[in-house]
C-alpha cells in the first residue's frame, strides 16, 4: 500500500511539475510517512461523487458568522422608509437562514448625520429607529434565534454638536472641559508636552491631526476687512470692523478663499490696493488666489510663508506664492488662536475625546463616562461592541498607546460583563482599517480585529486568477496573531460600509463574488457578511459612501427608501431581491446559505486550523490558479480546493477522501487506475471534501 502511495505521489509530482525531468524528482523531499492501511478484502472503485452530500447540521451555530447591517438601510417596520429595530426583528428568520450568530448594528444613537458616526448621546437611541423597548425586544428575540447583538461604539470623537462639547466651549465652569482636547496655542502646548494624547508625536508638532477653531458658530461670526497691497512682495492686512461695507469696483481678479469653498473677489481701490469686507467664518483660515475654480496653478495661490507665521490685526503679513517646490501655509486669523479643538479625522465635524495619557486613560473623565454609557447597553443585554476608528484614539497609530488604551477599555467592561453574571468574555472587535502588519499589534489590546488584509489578498487573487499564495498568506497572518494573543479572533470579511462593494471590486463579476463568498466561508477566521453582499450588490465608494449603503432589496414592504435614492449604481437594477434569490437555487444568496450551513455543520471548517496544501501552494507555479488548504481539528479534516481562474484546471489529489460536502461551479472527477482522483475544475469553481 505504501509503495502504491509513493508511486501515486511521484506521478502527481510529474503532473504538477512538467518542467522537471525525472532526474530532478530525486531531489524532491519524500512525502511524509503515513501509516499502512489494511488492504480491503474486496477492493472496489472508491465513491468519489462530486455531488455534495453534507452531513445533517445539528443546529449548533459553531461557525461564528456575523452580519453587518446599517439600521437605516436594512428593514423598515413602520412604513416611514427608514430602517428600524422592529424591521430588523422581522428579519431574524432571514438572518437565521444565513447561519449568522451575531449582528453588528450601525451606530444606534442620536447623531448629526444619517450614518451615526457623529454621536450626540451615547445613552439614548435614535428615535427614527425605535424606542428602548423596541431595542430590548430586538435583543431578546435575536438571542432566542441564537443571534448576538453588537453595537457600534464610536468613541474617538463626538459630533461637534454634542452637548458636552457645546458646554465645554461656552461654559467657563463646564464639567466637560477635560472631555476634549482644547488649547489656546496648540503649537506651544504640544511642544511643551502639555497634551498627553499627542505626546509621542510632539516632535512632529502641529500637524498631529488637525486643529480647528472653536469660534465658528453662527453667533460668533467675525466682521473683518481684508486689505491687499499688491507688489512683488504682496501683503495682506486684516482689521476687525463694526459693519461690513465695500466700495470700489469688483474687477480685481484677486480672491479671498476661505471656509467651505468660499471664494470672494476683492474690490479695486487703485494704486494696487484691493479691499474686501465680509462676515468671516472659517475653521482653517484663508488664502489669496488669482484664479477661481479648480485652477490652483503655480503663482496663483498666496498664503503665509510658513505655518508658524502669525497674522496680527492691523499688521501687514507678507504673502508668498506657490511654486513648483513651495506650497504656502494657510493664513490663520488671530481669533483662531483663542481656543482650538482637535480632530484626527481632518474634519471640524468631529471633536476628539480626550483620554489623557494612554497608561492612565482609566482616570480620565471621558473614559469613565463612556464606560458608564456602555454599561447601560450591557445591562440591556447586548453581547459586544464594534469599536470604530480603533487606530485613531491616539494619534501615533504605530505606538503602543492605542493597544494600551483598548486593553484598559476591554478589561474594564469585561470585568463589568462578568460582574453582571456572564461566564463568557464580552466580545469586542476593533476597526484597524489597515493591512496585516499595522493591524496585528492591536491584538495586544483587543480579542478581535477586522482582517482587512483578508479581502486585500483575496480581491487581488481572484482578479489575477492566481490562488496559490492565498492559504500561505492567511496562515502566516494567523501565526503572527497567535504570537501576540493566543485566543485571537480574526474577523475576516469581504467589504464593509467604507469600501466599494465586493462585486464591484471584482469587476462586477457575479461568479467571482460567489467564489469570494465560498472562500470567506471555507477559510480560517470569524467571517462577517456585510448586508447586500449575499445578494451580489454593486456600488463604487468613489461616487460617495451612499453608493455602498443602499437599501436592502427584500421584495416586500420592509424595503427602506434609502438615504440617497439617486446614488445607486446602475448595476443595482439587475440585482434580484431576496424573494427572487431564495427561489433560485443558483443565486448568490444560496451560495452564502449553503457554505454558511456547511461551516456551521463541520467544526473543522468552523474553527479548525488552516494548513497550506503540501502540493498546491506558493511553491507550485504549475498550478497558480489553485488555492487549496486543509481545515482540521483533532477529530476532523477537510480539504478545500478553489480554482480562481476562468480557465479549467485538472487537479490530481492524493488525499483519502471520505466524501464531497460542498461545491460551487462545475467540478467533475475521474478515478485513475491507482485509485487516485483527478479533479476537473471548471472556471471559478470550488469544492470541499471531508477526508477520512
Ligand atoms: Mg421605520
Amino acid at each position: 500500500m505504501k509503495q502504491l502511495f509513493y508511486l501515486a505521489f511521484a506521478l502527481l509530482l510529474a503532473a504538477v511539475a512538467p518542467a522537471c525531468g525525472d532526474d530532478n524528482l530525486e531531489a524532491v523531499s519524500p512525502p511524509p510517512e503515513v501509516p499502512d492501511q489494511p488492504e480491503p478484502e474486496n477492493p472496489t472503485t472508491p465513491d468519489i461523487s462530486v455531488a455534495p452530500a453534507p452531513d445533517a447540521w445539528d443546529g449548533v451555530k459553531r461557525a461564528d458568522v456575523s452580519y453587518q447591517l446599517l439600521i437605516y438601510s436594512f428593514a423598515d417596520s413602520d412604513g416611514d422608509g427608514t430602517g428600524d429595530f422592529q424591521g430588523i426583528r422581522s428579519k431574524l428568520d432571514y438572518l437565521d437562514s444565513l447561519g449568522v450568530s451575531a449582528i453588528w448594528l450601525s451606530p444606534a444613537h442620536p447623531a448629526m448625520s444619517y450614518h451615526g458616526y457623529d454621536v450626540l448621546d451615547y445613552e439614548a437611541l435614535n428615535e427614527d429607529y425605535g424606542t428602548e423597548a423596541d431595542f430590548k425586544q430586538l435583543i431578546d428575540d435575536a438571542h432566542a434565534h441564537g443571534i448576538k447583538i453588537y453595537m457600534d461604539w464610536v468613541i474617538n470623537h463626538t459630533g461637534k454638536n454634542h452637548p458636552w462639547f457645546r458646554s465645554a466651549l461656552t461654559d467657563p465652569e463646564s464639567p466637560y472641559k477635560d472631555y476634549y482636547i482644547l488649547s489656546d496655542n496648540p503649537r506651544a502646548d504640544i511642544a511643551a508636552g502639555l497634551i498627553p494624547m499627542i505626546a509621542t508625536e510632539g516632535a512632529n508638532g502641529y500637524d498631529a491631526g488637525q486643529w480647528f477653531s472653536a469660534v465658528t458658530s453662527d453667533e460668533n461670526v467675525h466682521r473683518l476687512k481684508f486689505t491687499l497691497s499688491w507688489s512683488a512682495t504682496p501683503t495682506l492686512t486684516v482689521e476687525e470692523v463694526e459693519t461690513v461695507e465695500n466700495t470700489g469696483t469688483r474687477n480685481s481678479g484677486k480672491y479671498l478663499y476661505y471656509g467651505e469653498g468660499n471664494c470672494e473677489e476683492f474690490y479695486t481701490q487703485g494704486n494696487n490696493v484691493y479691499t474686501l469686507s465680509l462676515e468671516f467664518e472659517s475653521s482653517w483660515g484663508c488664502l489669496v488666489r488669482t484664479a477661481t475654480g479648480d485652477d490652483w496653478g503655480t503663482g496663483k495661490k498666496y498664503g503665509a510663508a510658513s505655518s508658524s507665521a502669525t497674522l496680527q490685526y492691523g499688521t501687514p503679513l507678507t504673502l508668498k506664492a506657490n511654486t513648483g517646490s513651495f506650497d504656502p501655509a494657510d493664513i490663520q486669523l488671530p481669533y483662531m488662536r483663542s481656543t482650538m479643538y482637535h480632530s484626527h479625522f481632518w474634519t471640524d465635524w468631529f471633536a476628539d475625546l480626550n483620554y489623557g495619557a494612554a497608561d492612565q486613560c482609566a482616570e480620565s473623565p471621558a473614559f469613565k463616562t463612556i464606560c458608564k454609557a456602555a454599561e447601560k447597553w450591557i445591562d440591556m443585554g447586548i453581547d459586544g461592541l464594534r469599536l470604530d476608528g480603533a487606530k485613531h484614539i491616539y494619534h501615533n497609530a504605530s505606538s503602543s498607546e492605542n493597544p494600551t488604551f483598548w486593553n484598559t477599555f476591554y478589561t474594564t467592561l469585561n470585568d463589568y460583563f462578568h460582574a453582571k453574571g456572564h461566564t463568557e468574555n464580552i466580545y469586542m472587535v476593533g476597526e484597524v482599517f489597515d493591512d496585516y502588519a499595522a493591524a496585528k499589534p492591536y491584538y495586544r489590546g483587543l480579542p478581535a480585529l477586522f482582517e482587512f488584509a483578508f479581502w486585500y489578498r483575496l480581491k487581488d487573487a481572484l482578479n489575477n486568477g492566481s490562488g496559490n499564495y492565498f492559504a500561505k498568506n492567511i496562515s502566516d497572518y494567523r501565526e503572527g496573531y497567535a504570537a501576540i494573543r493566543a485566543d485571537y479572533i480574526a474577523a475576516t470579511k469581504l467589504t464593509n460600509h467604507d469600501e466599494s462593494r465586493a462585486r464591484t471590486d471584482l469587476g462586477g463579476s457575479l461568479d467571482k463574488a460567489k467564489q469570494a463568498a465560498a472562500v470567506l466561508l471555507t477559510a480560517n477566521g470569524s467571517p462577517y457578511i456585510y448586508y447586500g453582499e449575499e445578494l451580489g450588490y454593486v456600488g463604487n465608494k468613489e461616487g460617495g459612501d451612499e453608493y455602498v449603503r443602499n437599501p436592502m432589496k427584500w421584495g416586500d414592504d420592509a424595503t427602506t427608501k434609502g438615504i440617497a435614492p439617486d446614488k445607486l449604481d446602475a448595476g443595482m437594477a439587475n440585482v434580484p431581491d431576496v424573494m427572487e434569490q431564495v427561489s433560485d437555487s443558483a443565486s448568490i444568496l444560496n451560495v452564502y446559505r449553503t457554505f454558511s450551513r456547511l461551516r456551521n455543520t463541520y467544526p473543522a471548517l468552523a474553527s479548525g486550523k488552516m494548513e497550506v496544501h503540501p502540493v498546491y501552494n506558493s511553491e507550485n507555479a504549475s498550478y497558480k490558479s489553485i488555492a487549496a488548504w486543509y481545515m482540521s481539528t483533532e477529530e476532523q479534516r477537510m480539504l478545500v480546493v478553489h480554482n480562481f481562474s476562468s480557465l479549467n484546471a485538472n487537479v490530481p489529489l492524493s488525499e483519502d477522501i471520505d466524501k464531497t460536502v460542498g461545491k460551487l461551479g462545475k467540478v467533475t472527477a475521474t478515478t485513475a487506475a491507482d485509485g487516485k482522483i483527478l479533479l476537473q475544475m471548471g472556471s471559478r469553481s470550488s469544492i470541499v471534501f471531508l477526508l477520512k
